[in-house]
């Protein structure tokens, strides 16, 4: 593959936005140039993310692997308009989420983002539906459509049958599925998750893996973090970072399936 430009300087307001129009309309979800973060800890600077240029586009099924401390979830959270750079850009899907405030970060977060978290994070004291519902809530869709559209989501992840159980009363793998119907309710144009299997047994773990082949083959785009070299393996190209830089990029070749 080869070197992506990080020129990020010089750049006039009108030829970032012209960038960010060339980025959409040739399906790149996915775009930073020269990205750091750094955090300040006393006297010292821990660069957590130090000179990224990575480019991910529509419909691809992409793991960020590393060892742990190496970068992955400070790579994520700017990813995912949770945290903003130290340096660089960052376009998502078109738009220059480096340059925003906090209350336009949580717009585009909302709109184009599914997080699925190892630890699921759903509201513990809520049936599976409301869950899935939540996202719809803060997008504004009205009773009827969100509850519809919660349902149809929990039946596309084979959870529908359940959808009146709290967290507690459903298993670790039927959790995450509930965690990733949320993220899907929205539509958003990329599914990010973060160590999605580390909780679960191993079992368990290559089921959600089977339902991430599956809804990437629905055309969805899916970004995974992991550490664990297995679970990269389900991915079709896998990013290694290692103390904050991409250290390769590889295309997984698949093995054809037999029949
Ligand atoms: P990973 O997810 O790959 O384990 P992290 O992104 O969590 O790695 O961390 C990368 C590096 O940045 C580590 O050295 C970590 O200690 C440091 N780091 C992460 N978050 C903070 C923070 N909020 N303040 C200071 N240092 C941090
Ligand atoms: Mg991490």
């Amino acid at each position: 593959m080869p070197a992506l430009e990080t020129t990020t300087d010089a750049l006039t307001p009108e030829q970032r936005a012209e960038r960010g129009e060339t980025l959409r309309r040739t399906g790149v979800v996915i775009r930073t140039y020269d990205l750091w973060k750094t955090y300040i800890m006393g006297d010292q600077e821990i660069h957590a993310v130090s000179g990224v240029d990575i480019e991910i586009k529509r419909g691809e099924y992409v793991a960020i692997m590393g060892p742990s401390g190496s970068g992955k979830s400070t790579l994520m959270n700017l990813i995912g308009c949770l945290d903003t750079p130290t340096k660089g850009l960052y376009y998502l899907n078109g738009k220059l989420a480096s340059e925003m405030e906090d209350d336009e970060l949580a717009g585009i977060r909302n709109k184009e983002i599914g997080f699925v978290f190892q630890t699921f994070n759903l509201l513990a004291r809520s049936s599976a539906l409301h869950n899935v519902e939540l996202p719809l809530i803060y997008a504004g869709v009205n009773s009827e459509e969100r509850i519809e559209r919660a349902r149809q989501t929990l039946r596309s992840v084979d959870l529908e049958a359940r959808m009146d159980h709290k967290p507690n009363e459903l298993s670790g793998g039927q959790r995450q599925r509930v965690a990733i119907a949320r993220a899907l309710v929205n539509r958003p144009s990329i599914l990010l998750a973060d160590e999605p299997t580390g909780a679960l047994d191993t079992n368990t773990g290559t089921e959600i893996m089977a339902l991430f082949e599956r809804l990437h083959g629905e055309g969805n785009t899916i970004v995974l973090v992991t550490h664990e070299a297995d679970i990269a393996a389900h991915a079709h190209r896998v990013i290694h970072i290692r103390d904050g830089k991409v250290e390769r990029d590889e295309t997984v070749v698949k093995a054809q399936s037999r029949k």
